[in-house]
């Protein structure tokens, strides 16, 4: 396998850190202790480690540490949060909001909702990506119990009017959930300022490990557990705590919170210039709103190219293809097609996300060789 690769695929994982790791080591060997261990030092080693950890997630998001809730990455937080939160409100025909453009993380949770009698509503999005904020309120009904619309959107970078979101959520009365997993880390987050009820989270989007993750649940607010058995996390998410990976993304909450502001100007300019120079391909567009959207993220189309034979021809640049491949068909990617594109345009279309480790030299040498497989796939 060859991993000689430039890596611009910084929105799928991210690489760890290498002071993550070295936080994380010791709790492999020497400080092996379970947290949940309440008779000696070993354990209360562990609960602290936790307890340092969950402060450094909440700081990053503004939130109180007592107000996350550790699961195994944002497929699970989103998962608890939305199924969670409906508990309570089966049999009578429940309304939430939702978006076309949600990661499948949100939309196949909601489809099992729909399924047990739940009513949800998918709103539109412009062809920049973004919701609108009228029809959200329009559609608000004395059934709605929640609002649940994602922070950034994985393949685009666009931003959602968070703040006038949980304004309306709270003039409403109506629970807001916002999965911002690509968002945590990147922007500076404060939930309290956005009215945000729920939160889902990932480490691995942010130089942490993979296989942990955060869900913020503001303080009064109960969710049932997907996961039952001990009564971990506050009886929300029971079962042994990863206490290596937590204290990974805590190191990367605490590194986040130190680098974002220069990752996110330097990125954006790096950024630009990747764009800038691939837009003088012909055919060539960038999707997403220009200004609302992530710096660090770029979403461009290749017409009547075929985006997977571009992906093939660039085997030394580690891009993806926007587009959602499931166990045995490749779709045309739903954000894309949500935001008015045609399938072909879909199918032609890929995603750069750039890192906290991408430097200038890879960004030129990604474009030279997306350049030169354009030109030879149009030959
Ligand atoms: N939501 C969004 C927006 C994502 O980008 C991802 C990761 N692709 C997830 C949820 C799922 O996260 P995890 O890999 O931690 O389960």
């Amino acid at each position: 396998m060859d991993t000689g690769k430039v890596y611009l695929d910084n929105n799928a994982t991210t690489p760890v850190d290498p002071k993550v790791l070295e936080e994380m080591l010791p709790f492999f060997s020497e400080r092996f202790g379970n947290a949940a261990s309440r008779n000696h030092a070993f354990g209360w080693q562990a609960d602290e480690a936790v307890q340092n950890a969950r402060e450094q997630i909440a700081e990053l998001i503004g939130a109180r540490p007592q107000e996350i809730i550790f699961t195994s990455g944002a497929t699970e937080s989103n998962n608890l949060a939305i199924k969670g939160i409906t508990k309570n409100h089966e049999g009578i025909n429940g309304h939430i909001i939702s978006c076309q453009t949600e990661h499948k993380a949100i939309l196949d949770p909601l489809k099992q909702l729909e399924n047990s009698g739940f009513e949800v509503t998918y709103l539109r999005v412009d062809p920049d990506g973004l919701i609108d904020l009228n029809e959200l309120e329009a559609e608000i009904t004395d059934r709605t119990i929640l609002i649940s619309i994602m922070y950034a959107n994985n393949e685009t970078g666009v931003i959602q009017p968070i703040k006038e979101i949980g304004e309306l959520a709270h003039k409403r009365n109506v629970l807001f959930m916002t999965d911002a997993t690509q968002a945590v880390g990147k922007i500076p987050i404060d939930v309290d300022e956005l009215g945000i009820h729920l939160m889902s989270f990932s480490a691995h989007k942010m130089y942490g490990p993979k296989g942990v993750g955060a869900l913020y649940v503001k303080s009064k607010i109960k969710i049932d557990a997907q996961i039952d058995g001990g009564g971990h996390e506050r009886g929300m998410r029971s079962g042994t705590l990863n206490v290596p990976g937590i204290v990974g993304m805590g190191k990367a909450c605490e590194l986040c919170l130190q680098f974002m502001s220069n990752d996110e100007t330097r990125l954006g300019i790096l950024r630009d210039k990747l764009e800038q120079q691939l837009l003088r391909i012909s055919g060539t567009s960038c999707n997403g709103h220009a200004e609302k959207r992530l710096s660090h993220v770029s979403n461009i189309s290749f017409e009547g190219l075929d985006g997977e034979k571009l992906l093939l021809s660039l085997n030394e640049i580690a891009v993806s293809q926007g587009s959602a491949c499931t166990s045995a068909t490749v779709e045309p990617s739903h954000v894309l097609k949500g935001m008015g594109m045609s399938d072909e345009l879909a199918f032609a279309t890929l995603r750069f996300g750039l890192g906290r480790f991408t430097t200038e030299a890879e960004i030129d040498f990604a474009v030279e060789k997306v350049e030169r497989a354009v030109t030879q796939l149009r030959h």
